[in-house]
């Protein structure tokens, strides 16, 4: 069992400076409520799922332009022909999915989030459509040799939050502050960036409210709780600015999703409209907004969800398992479309087919069973 202490970790690092964050107290040291209610397996395995599957969807027509995405392949629904898979339609994973399950293998070796573990553990196979940071994080990790809390990318890309969701699975049965440093931990080894992390712990703070939600929020609730963990941690003095030609924003993500985000709802604008208007990369400040908007339209529906991610978003891969691990876990397996659980094959390496599905099987065990 791991010895690995995330909050004083935490403390100590965002004291010095090496892990780029507000101390936030207001975040940090409350504990999560207790989640009531029937079992949590069938939300938590949703979660797990809808990650995976909006990866696997979305992989094989990564970083297109969402028109002409629609003008290669039409409104995609399912699995397309995978090249890894000799051609046939199933799901396989990208790095999204690949880092998500490291995380959770990890975390059932060690029995919790352990720093110096996690980044071995992502340093250890091949990951499929790896990201600028991450590969950023390897070189300095594994070949330079630098300590964890130093390894990280200054980086605000999505490649943190694409793969946080399985941090929480350790906390389900005895929920304590240690639930937010763990995110902010597991995040900050390969982003150390404001934005990342506090996106993070955000996240993780709405997974955890949806698994204890009987029904979709109002679609004003996933900004307002995203903002209210996100604000304190990124502070005001952060400057992320757009991407897009004439957009003069320069400030904080929380601000832009605040000024962008009730804006597009008011204006009934298509997921589409909403993410061509600040893109849909793998830049937080676009990613972010991506996802919440599309959540924001349609969280109710699981797959109209999944699938405005996969045919919407540039980054549409990430967007989906973001959005596929929220809406997983607020509406259980049985809402994911069945062809599409079917069509995945579990692997998180080159040939490990079940494997994904064998974690889940020793997380469920282990975190959440009776
Ligand atoms: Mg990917």
């Amino acid at each position: 069992m791991t010895t690995f202490d995330s909050r004083e970790s935490l403390r100590k690092h965002v004291a010095s400076g090496h892990v780029d964050l507000a101390p936030a107290p207001e975040v940090f040291d409350r504990t999560p409520p207790a989640l009531t209610g029937p079992d949590p397996w069938p939300r938590l395995e949703g979660m797990l799922l809808g990650l995976m599957i909006g990866d696997s969807l979305g992989n094989t027509s990564e970083s297109q332009l969402p028109h002409r995405r629609f003008d290669a392949h039409g409104e995609i629904r399912n699995y397309l022909p995978h090249h890894r898979a000799g051609g046939r339609e199933v799901g396989l994973p990208s790095d999204d999915t690949q880092l998500a399950m490291w995380t959770l293998e990890s975390m059932l070796e060690q029995g919790g989030v352990d720093s110096d573990a996690l980044a071995k553990k992502f340093c250890s196979s091949r990951i499929f459509g790896i990201g600028s940071a991450v590969r950023e994080f390897v070189g300095n990790y594994k070949d330079e040799g630098l300590p964890w809390h130093e390894a990280g990318a200054r980086s605000a890309g999505n490649g943190a939050l694409m793969r946080i969701a399985p941090v929480l699975l350790p906390h389900v049965r005895n929920p304590t502050p240690a639930l937010w440093s763990d995110a902010a931990i597991a995040a900050t080894l390969t982003h150390n960036d404001r934005a990342s992390t506090g996106s993070c712990v955000a996240f993780i703070a709405v997974l955890w409210d949806l698994l204890g939600m009987d029904e979709p929020p109002a679609p004003e609730w996933w900004l307002e709780r995203f903002i209210e963990v996100l604000k304190p941690l990124e502070g005001g003095d952060t400057h992320y600015r757009s991407r897009i030609p004439g957009d003069t924003y320069d400030g904080p993500l929380w601000a832009f999703l605040e000024q962008r985000l009730p804006d597009a709802l008011a204006r009934d604008l298509d997921a589409r409209t909403a993410g061509n208007s600040w893109y849909s990369g793998a830049y937080l400040l676009e990613t972010v907004p991506t996802v919440l908007y599309i959540l924001m339209r349609h969280g109710h529906d699981a797959e109209e969800a999944i699938v405005r991610a996969v045919n919407d978003a540039r980054d549409n891969d990430t967007v989906a398992a973001i959005v596929g691990a929220a809406v997983g876990a607020l509406h259980g397996t049985d809402a994911i479309p069945i062809r599409w659980r079917e069509g995945l094959l579990g692997r998180t390496r080159e040939q490990d087919d079940g494997h994904a599905f064998e974690l889940m099987r020793q997380a469920q065990a282990r975190w959440v069973a009776r």
